[in-house]
Protein backbone atom coordinates (compact mmCIF):
# COMPACT_ATOMS: atom_id res chain seq x y z
CA UNK A 1 0.00 0.00 0.00
CA UNK A 2 1.62 3.36 -0.84
CA UNK A 3 -1.27 5.68 -0.07
CA UNK A 4 0.05 8.87 0.72
CA UNK A 5 -3.14 9.94 2.46
CA UNK A 6 -2.80 13.72 3.63
CA UNK A 7 -5.59 15.05 5.68
CA UNK A 8 -6.97 18.54 4.53
CA UNK A 9 -9.55 20.71 5.20
CA UNK A 10 -10.09 24.54 4.28
CA UNK A 11 -9.56 27.51 5.58
CA UNK A 12 -13.01 28.97 6.33
CA UNK A 13 -11.58 32.25 6.10
CA UNK A 14 -9.94 32.30 2.38
CA UNK A 15 -10.87 28.66 0.96
CA UNK A 16 -7.08 27.61 0.47
CA UNK A 17 -6.32 24.37 0.65
CA UNK A 18 -4.66 23.49 4.54
CA UNK A 19 -3.01 19.87 5.61
CA UNK A 20 -4.40 19.00 8.72
CA UNK A 21 -1.28 18.28 11.11
CA UNK A 22 1.20 19.06 13.34
CA UNK A 23 2.49 21.41 10.96
CA UNK A 24 -0.18 23.39 10.48
CA UNK A 25 -0.28 25.32 13.33
CA UNK A 26 -3.11 27.49 12.85
CA UNK A 27 -5.92 24.76 11.04
CA UNK A 28 -8.14 24.80 9.99
CA UNK A 29 -7.08 28.29 9.35
CA UNK A 30 -3.91 28.36 6.41
CA UNK A 31 -2.61 30.97 8.64
CA UNK A 32 -2.78 33.48 11.72
CA UNK A 33 -3.55 36.37 9.43
CA UNK A 34 -7.28 34.16 8.65
CA UNK A 35 -7.76 33.07 11.87
CA UNK A 36 -7.60 36.48 13.46
CA UNK A 37 -9.98 37.74 10.04
CA UNK A 38 -12.54 34.99 11.41
CA UNK A 39 -12.12 35.76 14.93
CA UNK A 40 -12.46 39.61 14.71
CA UNK A 41 -16.21 39.05 12.30
CA UNK A 42 -17.46 36.83 15.06
CA UNK A 43 -16.57 39.53 17.36
CA UNK A 44 -17.93 42.36 15.81
CA UNK A 45 -21.12 40.24 15.07
CA UNK A 46 -21.61 39.64 18.60
CA UNK A 47 -20.76 43.42 19.79
CA UNK A 48 -23.49 44.44 17.59
CA UNK A 49 -25.66 41.89 19.43
CA UNK A 50 -25.02 43.14 22.87
CA UNK A 51 -25.03 46.77 21.44
CA UNK A 52 -28.86 47.09 21.02
CA UNK A 53 -30.86 49.67 20.18
CA UNK A 54 -29.02 52.35 19.89
CA UNK A 55 -31.10 54.83 17.88
CA UNK A 56 -34.72 55.72 19.38
CA UNK A 57 -35.13 58.24 16.44
CA UNK A 58 -36.51 55.20 14.61
CA UNK A 59 -39.55 55.30 16.75
CA UNK A 60 -41.07 58.12 16.08
CA UNK A 61 -41.37 56.58 11.97
CA UNK A 62 -43.55 53.85 13.60
CA UNK A 63 -45.81 56.35 15.08
CA UNK A 64 -49.76 55.47 13.65
CA UNK A 65 -50.83 58.99 12.42
CA UNK A 66 -53.97 58.74 13.42
CA UNK A 67 -52.94 57.60 16.91
ZN1 LIG B 1 -6.69 31.34 4.88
Amino acid sequence: MTTTERPETKCPTCKKRVIWNSESRWRPFCSERCRLIDLGEWLDESHRINAGPADHSLDLYDREPND
